[in-house]
């Protein structure tokens, strides 16, 4: 019998099993020299100088806001259409996310949008490449250097994606990107998460930040007493990557051309096969390449189903669709300690209630893009 059809998962093979087996061999199982490897080739991958590894994509985008000087009585701007870590990270040093709607075609946060929500308080902008389609990166860079923000991209979905002439990551258009490993995103590690940087000074901060705020290099020791010698010199956490993910980190980041590779031949397959259904299929603007860790698409008006109906039809088929997302400032936290409301972002509302992710993972064979494209045209034709 034929197992359910998630929206994503992980691709794990015999390569990245033994590259484990590797590692739990060896002298180190936390960090060691898998950490430092899988750091410089995710650099070299992204296009990028530093790359610091972390636990998990929340822990980076923590990092990041911390290293980028954001605290108590600032405003960070993000999307209200991502998860909730995009702008819990705010909260967690004390700054309060505000958002901005997002543009009914990309889906993306709308930069003109982004001007209208500044304030004398605001530090940073961190633009979601929601669904892995890059936002309007050269826009906001420019709202960022007028007013003198930070940007710190959110790319959990955008490994592998591309604006213009540029590679997500790179951070071409930012000072930080942020990059998750979680099982459902490009490539995993268990739990995982990357901070890319350009900036040496963003970099020194984020290692010391990654583990406990302890440093043990000798150029940047106020004293020195000794072999054992080592400072405290910031409040850190311990949010280190082990080598053992980061052993299946390299293994996976190997095969991540061919994973974004088979998510476009798949999102090309129910672009062709949906596009006679009153559906809005997903948009990919001129110069931008889409790494599809979603594929998601908007019921329209016309069509005889309702999204909570087409959800739980394909769900009796087997076929496990999902939504992404409840818009943030919509969640009862947000409504109940921070005063947002239904009706606050009536873009990212109306994308809330029509939209539903399709499955898509590398591991998803061409019957299964057939299967979920008969289902759809049954219900909606
Ligand atoms: C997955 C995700 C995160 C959080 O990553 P974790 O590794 O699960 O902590 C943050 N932002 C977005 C947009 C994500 O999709």
């Amino acid at each position: 019998m034929k197992q359910g059809i998630p929206y994503g998962r992980q691709y794990i093979d015999e390569e990245d099993i033994k590259s484990i087996i590797e590692v739990l061999k060896g002298d180190y199982l936390t960090t060691g020299p898998y950490v430092k490897k899988f750091e410089e080739n995710f650099a070299h991958y992204v296009g990028v100088k530093y790359a610091v590894a972390v636990a998990n994509g929340t822990a980076a985008l923590h990092l990041a806001c911390l290293a980028a000087g954001i605290g108590a009585g600032d405003e960070v701007i993000t999307s209200p259409i991502t998860f909730a870590a995009s702008a819990n990270c705010a909260l967690y040093v004390g700054a309060k996310p505000v958002f901005a709607d997002i543009d009914s075609q990309t889906y993306n946060i709308d930069p003109s949008q982004i001007k209208t929500k500044i304030s004398a308080k605001t530090k940073a902008i961190i633009p979601v490449h929601y669904t892995g389609l890059p936002c309007d990166m050269k826009a906001i860079n420019e709202i960022a250097k007028e007013k003198n923000l930070m940007v710190i991209e959110d790319a959990c979905h955008a490994l592998g994606a591309r604006y213009k002439n540029t590679k997500i990551g790179d951070c071409t258009y930012s000072d930080m990107t942020v990059f998750s490993f979680h099982p459902v995103k490009h490539i995993t590690t268990g739990e995982g998460g990357m901070i890319t940087t350009n900036s040496k000074e963003l970099y020194q901060k984020l290692l010391l930040l990654r583990s406990h705020g302890i440093t043990r290099d000798e150029d940047q020791l106020k004293e020195n007493h000794g072999g054992w010698y080592y400072e405290m010199q910031t409040l850190g956490y311990n949010y280190r990557l082990t080598d053992i993910q980061s052993a299946l980190g390299i293994s996976q980041l190997k095969k991540v051309d061919w994973f974004i590779q088979r998510r476009r031949e798949i999102a090309e397959m129910y672009n062709r096969g949906l596009k006679d259904l009153p559906l809005e299929l997903p948009f990919e603007p001129e110069g931008c390449i889409n790494s599809y860790h979603l594929y998601v698409i908007r019921l329209k008006k016309e069509a005889k189903v309702n999204r909570k109906e087409l959800y739980d039809y394909l769900k009796s088929k087997g076929i496990y669709s999902q939504v992404h997302y409840i818009p943030v400032h919509t969640l009862p936290y947000y409504r109940e300690k921070l005063g947002y409301n239904w009706g606050d972002y009536p873009k990212a509302e109306e994308h809330y209630r029509n939209v539903l992710t399709l499955p898509i993972y590398p591991g998803m064979t061409d019957e299964d893009v057939k299967f979920v494209i008969s289902k759809l045209k049954e219900v909606l034709k």
